[in-house]
């Protein structure tokens, strides 16, 4: 991308209505734009973030043994009256009429219509293990929506929802899903701990809110220090074999972690002083076994080995891709700006023309983006005629992982400048080698 020919509007001035730091750099990076309380367009380079995350969320899902499907944002307001939650919700579900006066509705999540799907096709035990998910705008209308894309009113969500035949098997697709958000979450550079949550009057274990530590967190959380340090699991960990998926999940839960609602004092207390972290967090995930509490009332059953006819058992999954692009940025940014991990970063190398216009430099950052495009990475080119401080300025604050600064002086000696932002460390190497260095 050539960024004289992009859509990059930068705030050089601080925005003032925004309280945290990842809002005021998505607003200075030009990827968002509040159109009203808690709704946002997403300008091109948060597009470009937003579909990365959502990539990456997929890849892990499917791995998984999870399909994609897509359900509509706009439902039925029967379809919620048959769980007994359209009166139940409250004022954050957005109501909404539709020309024949019948009641609609802008779903705030899908549960109800992902059971009315499972009633009308999954008759059978050899139909399952199922589990199906979406990437999809919610809307609810929070009292408080705060903080940019962080809690929005209309936000993305990835939601999944597992369908099994009994207990057991609901808890094996349960495991599937907490090893893949492990995954998930460590290839988008975070490291996010599973906290055990409220299940309500589900009972058991099986709820867990995945949260990542930052100042700016809304929920106290209080958990062993040992888990800033696990390796998540590897990409080739069979999601056929449910005793390795325990395995994983067993280590996951064994150290103390909890939100301050399930806060045990005690139990935090055994931790040796020196490994207590006690901190804020942001919850970026959470997945929820919730049994037959949609399935019996909507009336989705299969028929078991045994030829008896039994509610199936149900799990939800959510990840905010939205939220988790604010969410990165307050876990990576300096002074200067965002600090993308390169595996979402809008572009993955910034090619910097310090003089436009110069036919020798104007010719090597040509090559350059030629042919770095070619080889599948995502370049921007800024070849607009800015001064070389504004260039540099644009590069830090984007996050632009690599960078090539190529200016007249270096060219005459056959040189360009490579800096990463990670650790703002530059070296000098001849205009031929410094492709390589990057694909290295
Ligand atoms: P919270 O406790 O933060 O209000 P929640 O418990 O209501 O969230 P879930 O229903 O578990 O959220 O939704 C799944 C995921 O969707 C959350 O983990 C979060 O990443 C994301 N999410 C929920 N609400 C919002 C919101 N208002 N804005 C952005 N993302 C959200
Ligand atoms: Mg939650």
């Amino acid at each position: 991308m050539r960024l004289s020919r992009y859509f990059l509007p930068i705030l050089r001035e601080v925005p003032k209505e925004a309280e945290i730091v990842s809002h005021r750099l998505m607003l200075r990076a030009g990827m968002i734009r509040q159109e009203s309380a808690g709704i946002y367009a997403w300008l091109p380079l948060g597009k470009r973030v937003l579909d990365k995350i959502c990539n990456v969320i997929r890849e892990e899902q499917n791995r998984s043994g999870a399909i994609e499907i897509m359900m509509p944002t706009i439902q039925s307001a029967d379809l919620w009256r048959e769980s007994g939650r359209y009166d139940d919700y409250g004022k954050e579900m957005l109501r909404i009429k539709d020309r024949h006066e019948r009641e609609m509705l802008f779903g705030p999540t899908n549960e109800e219509m992902l059971t009315e799907i499972v009633r009308a096709y999954v008759k059978s035990y050899k139909d399952l293990p199922l589990n199906l998910y979406h990437i999809q705008w919610k809307f609810r209308d929070e009292v408080r929506p705060r903080f940019g894309v962080m809690r929005s009113r209309e936000f993305l969500m990835k939601d999944a929802y597992s369908v099994d035949l009994d207990f057991e098997n609901a808890v094996i697709a349960y495991n599937r899903m907490f090893v893949a958000y492990l995954r998930t979450f460590a290839r988008l550079g975070l490291k996010a701990i599973p906290m055990v949550a409220d299940t309500g009057p589900i009972g058991g274990n099986h709820s867990h809110e995945f949260i990542i530590l930052a100042s700016t967190g809304e929920s106290e959380v209080f958990c062993h220090a040992d888990y800033l340090d696990m390796a998540p699991p590897p990409a080739d960990i069979d999601f056929r074999d449910p005793a390795a998926l325990q395995d994983t999940v067993n280590q996951w839960t064994s150290l103390y972690a909890a939100t301050e609602e399930k806060h045990d004092e005690a139990a935090f207390d055994a931790i040796p002083e020196g490994s207590r972290v006690s901190a804020r967090g942001i919850e970026v995930g959470h997945i929820f076994y919730f049994g037959t509490k949609y399935s019996e009332p909507m009336g989705a059953k299969v028929t078991g080995p045994d030829g008896v006819e039994r509610p199936v058992h149900m799990g939800s999954y959510g990840i905010g891709p939205s939220r988790l692009v604010a969410a990165i940025i307050e876990a990576s940014h300096d002074e200067n700006g965002i600090i993308w991990p390169e595996a979402i970063a809008p572009f993955k190398v910034g090619v910097l023309n310090l003089k436009a216009g110069d036919a020798a430099t104007d010719a090597a950052c040509e090559t350059l983006y030629a042919e770095l495009t070619a080889r599948g990475v995502d370049v921007l080119y800024d070849d607009t005629d800015e001064r070389p401080g504004s260039k540099f300025a644009t590069a830090d604050l984007i996050g632009l992982p690599w960078q090539v600064i190529v200016g007249p002086k270096g060219l005459a000696a056959g040189t360009v400048e490579l800096k990463r932002r990670a650790d703002g460390s530059r070296e000098t190497l001849p205009l031929d080698a410094v492709i390589n260095r990057i694909l290295e």
